[in-house]
């Protein structure tokens, strides 16, 4: 007799270079699930052109502490191939037990709210992945660079609009990073590539 075939417990989206996997099982707990996640995760994380990875809890409402194990895992192996690994939207409960097991130091989480969706955090943590953004030099005068500057200290990004207009004089015209300046909802972090490329930290 053949095993009925089970539904997947994740679904992927590919943003350029990103692969967001987004998790449909509402509760990770019983250990069957929890293994056939693991192996899942595995499986996506060895396809090439996906070490640079999102992971969108949005549909998790509750996880055992079991699923650390294979997000510890999952971590190694991207870390091997050069990416990046990102979580989203996570539950208050798994959030807890990655403070209480200090994995949130090891995992980049992106903070909820303001980041509600997978899109937001591709769009601010992996932008140049995404989409090439060749960054010329002469674009970071020095108005451009006090703006920058003043956002990443003061962590108040209001200004985000003001600083496309300034590159944009400066001679920028790429479309991608000044709709990333003047999207009203994409939310902000020090984490920002545009203001980590208009101070030269990436
Ligand atoms: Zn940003």
């Amino acid at each position: 007799m053949n095993p009925v075939p089970r539904p997947p417990h994740t679904e992927i989206e590919t943003f350029g270079g990103v692969t967001v996997v987004r998790f449909l099982t509402e509760l990770l707990f019983d250990s069957g699930t929890i293994q056939a996640l693991g192996n899942e995760l595995s499986r996506i994380a060895d396809e090439p052109g996906r070490s640079n990875l999102v992971v969108d809890f949005s549909r998790v409402t509750r996880a055992s502490s079991a699923v650390l194990g294979k997000f510890i895992t999952l971590h190694r192996k991207v870390q091997l191939a050069r990416g990046r690994l990102t979580f989203c939207c996570l539950p208050t409960q798994l959030l807890e037990f990655f403070q209480i097991t200090k994995l949130d130091k090891v995992f980049s989480i992106a903070p909820r709210p303001p980041f509600e969706t997978a899109a937001h955090v591709v769009g601010e943590f992996f932008g140049p992945q995404v989409r090439a953004v060749a960054f010329d030099p002469a674009w970071r005068t020095d108005t451009a660079v006090a703006l920058a500057r003043q956002m990443y200290d003061s962590r108040e990004f209001g200004a985000m609009p003001i600083l496309a207009d300034a590159l944009q004089d400066a001679g920028c015209e790429d479309e991608h990073l000044l709709m990333h300046c003047r999207d009203a909802t994409q939310p902000h972090t020090r984490e920002c590539w545009v203001c980590a490329r208009v101070l030269g930290k990436a």
